[in-house]
This record gives structure tokens, C-alpha cells and sequence, in this order.
């Protein structure tokens, strides 16, 4: 019996372990994945999220994130581009997330990576290596349900499919993104292309199941289809994978914004909580604040219901318009309008990026 039992060593759960243990108290997690491993990410680390590994005592400069200040949205032949209101950071989650597991270790946290949490009964937890009892349980196992999980986060549809790849850019294409996130919206979805650590480079998409069925449902035809684009089928043509198969998620919802928790006890975290779209790059940040919210709320004793509230107030300004914007790129026609005022008003992307942010962490 621990303190705390934190299920999930993700962004989300790897902050409120360490925050729990930096506050005294006694803490499991439970990983299932036992090393390093790739995760569906544009790996778009806004200022908010580094504020938050800031406040952590984790340097994502030093870990070798790399710069990013402008945006360019690209639709059909037309590509618009801002500066950003501030510098993110291209890092990838293969050594971020791994660094943040690390760092909950030397916080003094029981970290059990490899072990697979199965079910929860209240406040048991089954996993593959036996059964834990905690006063509380974050549930911070990101897209991935539990059996017995009472959280309700799910329940809306899951139309889109995901993809994440590096690669290793031809060097014209390296420096054309240099600095850059370049995010290239088609019929059906969109796709951001961006530097990440040693001179590598990410590409992740997001796509609806139906178009990615009338494609053909691969990788590959994803990947031609691609190609075919303005602004982006250039950067990849001599493009070199560097994973031996992409990482993919068939089932994703967006705008789950936070809902009362059902269990006392029970603080579902990060994508268990809710889920902003991804096309503003700012889902990173939600989930350290869920860690942070819950952390302090545990740590002072205070209800699942009080976490709900200072978690829900928190973010669901950003999941709104990050969803409005979502709504805006899939529409044919308000995307057209939508590219056609940005390139009038280039500045106006500038603003965006700033209205879809949480507020800063200080
Ligand atoms: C396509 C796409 C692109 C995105 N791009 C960006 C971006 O550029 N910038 C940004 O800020 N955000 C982005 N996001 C959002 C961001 O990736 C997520 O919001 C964030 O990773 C959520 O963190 P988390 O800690 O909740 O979950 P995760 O990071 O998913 O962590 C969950 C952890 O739980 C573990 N786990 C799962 N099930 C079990 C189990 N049964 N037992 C034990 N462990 C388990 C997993 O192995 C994992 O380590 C993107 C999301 C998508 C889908």
C-alpha cells in the first residue's frame, strides 16, 4: 500500500510522480513498455511545456531540443508563414519521455516499467506482476483504456488514424524546415513536418479512417499520396526512414474535455483526462498541467472533485478553440477561407498559436 499508485509513465504521469514523491510521500508507477520506445507525437514542445519540464529540473534544451520560432500552414499551392509568439522546441518523446521516467527514479519513486496495468477495481489495481492497493491512483495510461477505468474520458467518436515517422531530410529540405514546423492540411487531415534532436526530422499525420481506407489504408499509400502535395512531396522525396515501421494509433478522439471523475481516489491524467487537437500542438503541455494540478491536489489532501474543478479550469479554454480550429481544417470550404484571410493577414497566425496556448506555468 503506497501513497500513491501512478498507472502510465508518460508525460502526464511521470510529472505527478515526481512532484508526489518531491512532496513527501511514497509512490509506485507502473510502465508497461520497459525501455525507450517511439510515441504519436508531432513532438511540438510549446513554451508551456517547457515552462512545466522547467520547473521539473529538466532542461529539454539540453536534451538536445532543438529551436523552433515559425509556423507555416500550407493548403493546395498556397503556404502561409508567422513567426511564433515564442520558441518551441523540436524533441523527440523516444528521449524526453525516457528522461522524465528516469528523473521520477531519482525522485525516489518505486518505478516498475515492463509490468502491464490490466484492470482496477476501486482502488485495486490488477497488472501482469500482481495486484496494488493505493489511497490514490492516477490513471495516466494516455489513449489507453483500462478494463473497470470509471473515468468516462471516452465516449465520443474516434474517426482519425495516426502516424508518426522520423527521417533523416535531404539536406535542401533539412534547411527549408530549419527552425520551422511546417504543417500541410489535405482533405481528410493534415500533417506536420519538423525538425527534431540530431538533425533528424519528424513527420506526423493525422487522417480520417474513411480517407485512409479510399487511399488504401497503408503507410506507403499515405506516403505517396503525400508526395503528390505542394510544400511537402519535395521534403520527402529522398527522405531516409529512420524507424523500421511508423508509429500508429487507429483510434483517436479529439475534444474529450475534462468530466467528473466517478471514484474518489481515482485522478485520470493527461489524455485519460481530455484531449485537445493535436493540430495546435499544445497536448504535451495539458498533460504535465493535469500531473502538476493532480499532484498538488494529493499532496494537500484536497477531493477529486476539487482536482476536477482546478483541472477543468484550467484547460477546457484551450480544448474549445484548439477544437474550433480542428472544425475549421475539415471543412473544405472554411478551410479554403481560412488560408485565403491568413495569407491577407500573415499575422493572424501569430495570434492563433497564442489563442490555442494553456496560460503559462509560473
Ligand atoms: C497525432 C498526434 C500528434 C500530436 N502532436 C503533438 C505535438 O506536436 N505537441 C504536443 O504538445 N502534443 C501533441 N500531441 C498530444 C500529446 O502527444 C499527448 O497529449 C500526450 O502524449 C499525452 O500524455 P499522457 O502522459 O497523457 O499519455 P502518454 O504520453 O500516451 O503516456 C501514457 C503511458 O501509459 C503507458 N500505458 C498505457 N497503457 C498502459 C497499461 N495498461 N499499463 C501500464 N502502462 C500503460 C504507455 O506505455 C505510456 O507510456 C499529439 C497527439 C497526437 C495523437
Amino acid at each position: 500500500m503506497t501513497d500513491a499508485l501512478v498507472l502510465g509513465g508518460g508525460l502526464a504521469g511521470s510529472a505527478s510522480a515526481i512532484l508526489l514523491a518531491g512532496a513527501g510521500k511514497s509512490v509506485t508507477l507502473i510502465e508497461r513498455e520497459s525501455g525507450p520506445h517511439h510515441k504519436i507525437c508531432g513532438e511540438f514542445l510549446s513554451i508551456q511545456g517547457r515552462d512545466h519540464l522547467e520547473a521539473l529540473g529538466i532542461d529539454p534544451v539540453a536534451l538536445g531540443g532543438t529551436p523552433i520560432d515559425m509556423v507555416e500552414l500550407c493548403s493546395g499551392a498556397r503556404l502561409v508563414r508567422s513567426r511564433l509568439p515564442f520558441t518551441a522546441l523540436g524533441l523527440s518523446r523516444y528521449r524526453l519521455d525516457e528522461v522524465l521516467l528516469e528523473s521520477a527514479d531519482r525522485s525516489g519513486v518505486d518505478v516498475r516499467r515492463g509490468i502491464r496495468v490490466t484492470s482496477m477495481d476501486g482502488h485495486r489495481v490488477s497488472t501482469s506482476a500482481g495486484g496494488h492497493e493505493a489511497g490514490a491512483i492516477l490513471l495516466a495510461t494516455g489513449k489507453h483504456r483500462i478494463r473497470g477505468d470509471r473515468t468516462e474520458a471516452d465516449g465520443g467518436p474516434d474517426p482519425f488514424a495516426g502516424f508518426k515517422m522520423h527521417f533523416r531530410l535531404p539536406p535542401s529540405a533539412h534547411r527549408a524546415i530549419a527552425g520551422t514546423i511546417r504543417l500541410i492540411l489535405f482533405d481528410g487531415g493534415y500533417a506536420g513536418l519538423q525538425p527534431v534532436e540530431d538533425g533528424t526530422a519528424n513527420l506526423c499525420l493525422v487522417i480520417r479512417k474513411d480517407r485512409l481506407g479510399e487511399l488504401g489504408g497503408s503507410w506507403d499509400a499515405v506516403m505517396a499520396m503525400l508526395r503528390t502535395l505542394p510544400h511537402c512531396g519535395d521534403l520527402l522525396r529522398d527522405a531516409e526512414p529512420l524507424m523500421e515501421r511508423p508509429a500508429t494509433i487507429a483510434n483517436l478522439a479529439y475534444g474529450i474535455a475534462p468530466r467528473p471523475a466517478m471514484a474518489e481516489g481515482l485522478y485520470p491524467l493527461g489524455d485519460r483526462a481530455c484531449m485537445t487537437a493535436s493540430l495546435t500542438g499544445d497536448g504535451m503541455a495539458l498533460a504535465l498541467r493535469s500531473g502538476f494540478v493532480a499532484a498538488s491536489c494529493v499532496a494537500q489532501g484536497e477531493t477529486v472533485r476539487d482536482y476536477h474543478r482546478r483541472h477543468a479550469r484550467e484547460v477546457h479554454g484551450q480544448v474549445r478553440r484548439a477544437m474550433a480550429l480542428q472544425h475549421i481544417q475539415e471543412t473544405r470550404l472554411l478551410r479554403q477561407a481560412g488560408i485565403g484571410l491568413l495569407a491577407a493577414f500573415p499575422g493572424l497566425l501569430h495570434h492563433l498559436a497564442q489563442a490555442t496556448r494553456l496560460r503559462r506555468w509560473s
